[in-house]
């Protein structure tokens, strides 16, 4: 939003000819301005040659002494929690004892109350639970209301939720509802102090990975933030009866949701793994070939591994693979127990994606590949030969 200093303007209307949604006007000779059209772009505070107009802070005057509390979304799928609530519990514990201030969960959905122990012992203080049927599947709409009811009430300092693909829909309309900032696809968290004021410093790779951006957002409450999957890591589990169930009711009016679910398909009904959440994963680069059929082998050595398939990112480029397969770092960070990968040389920009998979096994030609320094277990050699051996040996084993 704009403050327009009337007195000062002088009637020149630049400001309205440089207005992009058409938000200001002229009335009796001064700039006027329709505040629900405007988008804060500030050029027209820009354009103003006498400076009569200035961007309103509002949010900068604001008092935030109300709000405590570093929230974490718990996602959950038919009452199992998603792996992104314990990683960023993890990281909630660090940020939370850095402010003083609590650490929470909240978990929306249907019977889903039990869940709060597990939260517990991933080192929530509090959990706040919605269990209502209008939660029961994802709809943006019964999920933003559920939370900005929430944050109105309790006021957290931070809030945030994993960038999976229900995370990257809900945290962006929470923002745009409640009208706060959102950083999005975070790769780390810190707590820097700004004037005095403890604030949550939100890093994510910019410019295609070049650059890492340091991001603050500090006049708004709760400050929020979606954090890429596997990047932060769960605390061992304790069970814990030392927490706070705080089981709260929210008004879902049913006319609200736009959205009907008609069928939902699992992942690998559809013969598509998640790598993100794959236990195993076969991943090939440029060394498997330069079309689809080349890709073949690797898709058979998944299917028999019930593993998804990955890949390094000129695969993406060459439009064999789309993105969500690709791994490293301006792809998905990943975590399985099992990698295989296969004709990669192992950049450092992929290799930053594998950090966390607990068993590499490299297979390339060239035994000076930088993927082997990663490697638990290297193969050298022409994976056209070595993957059509391998999974006849796993064939074999299955029958047996
Ligand atoms: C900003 C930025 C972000 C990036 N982000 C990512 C990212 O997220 N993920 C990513 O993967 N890359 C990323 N890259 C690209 C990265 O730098 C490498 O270029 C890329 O990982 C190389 O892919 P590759 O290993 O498939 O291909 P190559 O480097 O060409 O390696 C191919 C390998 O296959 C082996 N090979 C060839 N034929 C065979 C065979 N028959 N049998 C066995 N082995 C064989 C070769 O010995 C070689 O080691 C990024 C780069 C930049 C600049």
């Amino acid at each position: 939003m704009i403050i327009i200093d009337t007195e000062s303007c002088t009637g020149c209307e630049k400001c309205v000819k440089v207005c992009p949604v058409d938000a200001l006007y002229m009335e009796e000779g001064v700039a006027k301005l329709k505040e629900e059209l405007c988008i804060s772009c500030s050029a027209c505070v820009t354009a103003c040659p006498v400076d009569a107009i200035e961007p309103e802070l509002k949010a900068q005057r604001a008092d935030f002494s109300e709000y405590s509390g570093v929230w974490v979304f718990a996602e959950q799928h038919e009452g199992e929690l998603k792996a992104t609530g314990p990683q960023l519990l993890g990281k909630g514990r660090e940020l939370a004892d850095e402010l003083g201030e609590k650490l929470c969960a909240v978990l929306l959905g249907h019977d889903i109350t039990d869940l709060a122990d597990e939260l517990a012992a991933y080192g929530a203080e509090k959990v706040y639970v919605v269990d209502d049927k209008a939660l029961q599947e994802y709809t943006t709409e019964a999920y933003t209301t559920a939370l900005t009811t929430l944050i109105s009430r309790y006021k957290p300092s931070v809030f945030i939720y994993g960038a999976t693909h229900l995370g990257r829909d809900l945290a962006p309309s929470v923002a745009g509802h409640i009208g706060l900032g959102l950083t999005a696809d975070c790769t780390g968290l810190s707590i820097k102090e700004i004037e005095g004021q403890k604030v949550l410093q939100q890093t994510r790779p910019a410019f295609g990975g070049n650059v890492m951006a340091d991001i603050v957002c500090p006049n708004t409450r709760p400050q929020m933030a979606t954090v890429r999957p596997h990047v932060m890591e769960p605390m061992e589990p304790e069970s814990s009866k030392n927490y706070e169930i705080i089981e709260e009711k929210v008004k879902i009016d049913p006319d609200s949701i736009t959205t009907e679910i008609l069928e939902v398909l699992e992942a690998d009904e559809r013969g598509v793994l998640s790598v993100e959440e794959a236990d195993r994963i076969v991943s090939g680069g440029r060394g498997v070939g330069n079309c689809q059929e080349d890709f073949e082998l690797l898709r058979e050595l998944a299917e028999e591994l019930n593993a998804a398939v990955g890949c390094s990112r000129p695969i993406v480029e060459e439009d064999i693979m789309p993105k969500c397969h690709q791994v490293g770092q301006s792809g998905k960070t990943v975590s399985p127990d099992l990698y295989i990968v296969c004709g990669v040389s192992g950049a450092v920009q992929h290799r930053v994606g594998i950090r966390g998979a607990k068993t590499i096994i490299a297979i390339n030609k060239n035994s000076d590949a930088p993927i082997f320094d990663m490697a638990d277990f290297g193969v050298v050699g022409d994976l056209k030969k070595i993957l059509p051996l391998l999974i006849e040996k796993i064939r074999e084993k299955k029958e047996n």
